[in-house]
């Protein structure tokens, strides 16, 4: 099986091409919403005919109506001007309405009221006249209960991942050897003496880091993982404090292939371009510190992961 991060392992993640009949609720609520501005806007085009387009003309007929956005016109220049504006707002407020009315998800619509009228034999169908909800509302909670959903279950199959890892005795070791095999240029790994810390130095970029397991109580397996930068007394540079930063702030914490490719992704931190301006450095001079996790990366179930980082700016975030 193939999976895919962050979106989740669960197979019943709608995709896009799926969605449709997936979320068959919320593709009617999203129509009638449509639906629901359509009308609007027909009300507001009716208005276009002749008052819309002759607004600049109303203070000059009736100097009772001036507001402060539309006045009496000081020239003749102006008022020719005021119209020509007037007229080409018109003239897109009425594009935007045929955009809406030919929105590819709306066309399904008109097909399913064409073959209601046909099956009547011509009969129109009746509106109430009145719109029971706002669809626009309903829609907006529908998605939001959609979004909460899937994150939920994403936390519950990254809880489930991070259970089957800690279950496995010293399971921590296997990544680490899986990770050393795979001889990372510039990266040098070794344990430390205390059996739950790592030192992960990366040439390169000349900077020592120090990976500790977090161990919640004794005899428990390691929970977490902590990385701190193992300098001596040296003063940490401003670079090593913007990794550390970025370090700290990761997702997936008991993770420990994370955190590996995570820092390894630093070892060409001097010459790896920012993924948005694909500059080296900043207006700042400030290298791309930060790393997001690439979109959509598969990994096979069964097979060792490898992660992939996308270097930024701080400025380009
Ligand atoms: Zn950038």
């Amino acid at each position: 099986m193939t999976t895919i991060l962050p979106m989740a392992t669960n197979k019943s993640t709608p995709g896009p091409s799926d969605a449709s009949h997936l979320n068959s609720e919320l593709q009617l609520v999203s129509s009638l919403a449509k639906l629901q501005e359509l009308e609007k806007k027909i009300h507001e085009l009716r208005q276009f005919m002749p008052d819309g387009l002759l607004e600049p003309l109303v203070p000059i007929a009736n100097p009772d109506k001036a507001t402060l956005n539309n006045q009496v016109a000081e020239t003749p220049q102006i008022l020719r001007a005021s119209l020509d504006e007037t007229a080409r707002a018109r003239v897109s407020d009425v594009q935007r309405f045929q955009s809406l009315w030919r929105d590819p998800e709306l066309k399904s619509v008109w097909e399913s009221v064409e073959s209601r009228i046909k099956e009547s034999n011509g009969q129109m169908i009746q509106p109430s006249g009145k719109w029971d909800r706002d669809y626009d509302v309903l829609l907006k909670d529908l998605a939001d209960k959609e979004n909460s959903k899937t994150e939920e279950r994403q936390r519950e199959e990254e809880e489930a991942e991070r259970a089957q890892v800690l279950s496995v005795e010293g399971g921590w070791q296997k990544v680490l050897g899986q990770f050393v095999q795979r001889g990372v240029p510039g990266v040098r790994v070794a344990e430390e003496q205390d059996g739950n810390s790592l030192a992960v130095a990366l040439i390169r970029a000349g900077a020592v880091f120090l990976v500790r397991g977090v161990v919640p109580e004794p005899g428990a397996p390691i929970s977490e993982w902590e990385v701190s930068s193992k300098t001596g007394n040296r003063v940490l540079t401003k670079l090593e404090i913007a990794m550390l930063d970025c370090l700290g702030s990761r997702s997936r914490k008991w993770d420990l292939a994370f955190l590996l490719d995570m820092i390894s992704s630093y070892g060409d931190i001097k010459s790896t371009p920012c993924v948005k301006c694909n500059r080296r450095t900043d207006d700042g001079a400030q290298l791309p510190t930060l790393r997001h996790l690439r979109q959509n990366q598969q990994f096979t179930e069964g097979e060792a992961r490898t992660y992939t980082f996308d270097a930024l700016h701080s400025s380009c975030a």
